[in-house]
């Protein structure tokens, strides 16, 4: 109950909307419709609230502070948390959440080293996707991994490479491996990341003492979600609207049950060529809450 109170005070799902500015290749091909900071449309005119705004002016550090911050301390009270980047391909899904862990892992790792010194805790970071309804691992070579639920109801990928990190310097190594792994898939095409979800876990493990023995307890996971491309659908990896949608529900089946926290950034385009899905996500974010 105390922990329960300790972490009321960070919104259950907070949404948050991210426009990326316009840029040469953009602004070739197309016009910066008028999408204010209040994204009031320029002809038709459509009402969103969310949690938050954050237009093309902000930085990176910005976004950690309005997302993932607030989460960070509290997983270390037995908390589960996900972050998620959903959005059109090209909207800035990768380009915002590719900070996030690394920001989380470093405030992680310095909570590990003053505020619970000595107290077993570990960092462990794996990073995988699903792509057509199948898991694969980013950081071995894209080893085909299974899922399958432990006696606890905890969703458990098999074979899942983890790494035990205690720096902030590895941590970035394995994102940008992760990434160039996930972008360039099995035919180089650059496509293949717009179809895929990548799953990056951070996990905080503690191992407690009895008797002499170690113990392996509670394991707490912030999973960043870089979605698959919303115009193919919200969790559209191929054709089989089944599979597709199905593997992400199963293997975050856990993840919102219980003391969880939920931030989705959604990623809009200024481009008046992408109106048409800027409105789509923006209504589909508009019903998360
Ligand atoms: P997605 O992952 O949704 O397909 P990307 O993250 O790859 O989109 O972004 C598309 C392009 O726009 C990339 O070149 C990226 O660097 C750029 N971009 C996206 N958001 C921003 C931003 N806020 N500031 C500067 N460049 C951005
Ligand atoms: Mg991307």
């Amino acid at each position: 109950a105390a922990d329960k109170e300790k972490t009321s005070y960070v919104a259950k799902i907070k949404v948050v909307v991210r426009k990326r500015p316009m840029n040469k290749e953009l602004a070739k091909k197309f016009h910066e419709t008028k999408l204010k900071v209040d994204l009031t449309g320029y002809i038709e005119k459509h009402e969103f609230v969310f949690d938050a705004v954050l237009n093309e002016e902000v930085s990176n550090d910005e976004v950690y502070h309005e997302t993932v911050e607030p989460i960070v301390p509290i997983i270390f009270q037995c908390l589960k948390a996900t972050c998620f980047a959903y959005g059109q391909t090209g909207s800035g899904k990768t380009y915002n959440m590719k900070p996030l862990p690394l920001r989380a892992s470093g405030d992680i790792l310095r909570l590990m080293q003053h505020t619970y010194r000595n107290q077993g805790f570990q960092l462990l970071f794996s990073f995988f996707e699903i792509y057509g309804g199948k898991l694969y691992d980013l950081l071995s070579d894209r080893k085909k991994l299974c899922m399958r639920e432990d006696g606890k109801q905890q969703v458990c990928i098999v074979g899942l490479q983890e790494y035990r990190v205690s720096d902030v310097k590895m941590i970035e190594e394995l994102i940008e491996r992760g990434n160039a792994t996930r972008s360039t898939g099995t035919t180089g095409a650059n496509e293949e990341s717009s179809r895929s979800h990548a799953i990056l876990q951070l996990a905080v493990k503690r191992t407690i003492e009895v008797n002499e023995t170690k113990l392996p307890c509670l394991v707490k996971k912030l999973y960043f979600i870089d979605l698959a491309g919303s115009e193919r659908g919200a969790d559209t990896t191929d054709n089989d609207k089944h599979t597709r949608g199905s593997k992400l529900i199963e293997v975050l089946r856990d993840s919102f049950v219980g003391n969880s926290r939920t931030v989705m950034i959604s990623c809009i385009s200024p481009s008046s060529g992408s109106c048409e899905h800027t409105l789509n996500t923006l209504r589909y974010v508009d019903r998360v809450k």
